[in-house]
């Protein structure tokens, strides 16, 4: 799928990472070191690199500059600390996204496939059907059965989401990592209220479902009501 570029000294978070990348199709490289990582970033031409702040050569926001100058593959930071200032100093710095330590391997894949969305070549014209629901993700509008759908940013985020994996189960964790970007933060009950929403708007509700299931006890799933 991609090929992603893992700079982390800690071999056991290191090799995790890389399995779990290389379990989800990606052809994955691995460095321990920054200055190793630096020449695999600009001569491997990866599709993204994830990126660990902590390393023992070269700082990782030196590194990130490094690489900056020099290449705009996108970068996710990987960082021990989720403080403000390192936050901000990172995105400032030319990061696309940060997750903070610890993080779970599920989701480590949800930043790293929201980040090939948004840079890859799936995220040109791209445009989900699912029954009579079409979607135009960069045009960012949505019709259901010709009609247009008159939809929020996140209500429009979360029927994307939830679209592009028609069919799975997604758990409500998975959707405040993905739509709202609070993998820790952020409640369930967020998701509940824009789901109810969301339903509304598809003229459906949750006692009878079209095209939004709840899994109970283990999330949501937009599915073709009519296959
Ligand atoms: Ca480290």
């Amino acid at each position: 799928m991609a090929s992603i570029l893992v700079i982390e000294d800690d071999q056991h978070i290191r090799a995790s990472v890389a399995r779990l990348l290389a379990s989800e199709g990606h052809d994955v490289e691995t460095s321990g070191t920054a200055m190793a990582g630096l020449e695999k970033a600009v001569h491997g031409g990866p599709d993204l690199v994830l990126l660990d702040l902590g390393l023992p050569d070269v700082d990782g926001t030196e590194l990130l500059k490094m690489i900056r100058a020099v290449s705009a593959v996108p970068v996710i930071v990987i960082t021990a600390r989720g403080d403000d200032q390192v936050v901000v100093a990172t995105l400032d710095g030319g990061a696309d996204d940060y997750l903070v330590k610890p993080f779970t391997t599920s989701q480590l894949a949800a930043r790293v496939r929201a980040m090939l969305r948004r840079t890859g070549s799936a995220g040109a014209g791209e445009q989900i059907d699912v029954g009579g629901l079409r979607i135009d993700v960069p045009a960012r509008t949505a019709e259901l059965e010709g009609a247009a759908l008159d939809l929020s940013p996140k209500e429009f985020d979360l029927l994307v989401a939830l679209a592009r994996r028609r069919g799975e189960v997604m758990s409500k964790r998975d959707l405040l990592a993905e739509v709202w970007r609070e993998p820790y933060g952020g409640s369930e009950r967020t998701v509940d209220v824009h789901l109810s929403w969301l339903r509304k708007k598809l003229g459906e509700s949750a006692a009878e479902p079209r095209y939004l299931h709840t899994v109970f006890g283990v999330g949501v799933k937009l599915v073709d009501p009519s296959s």
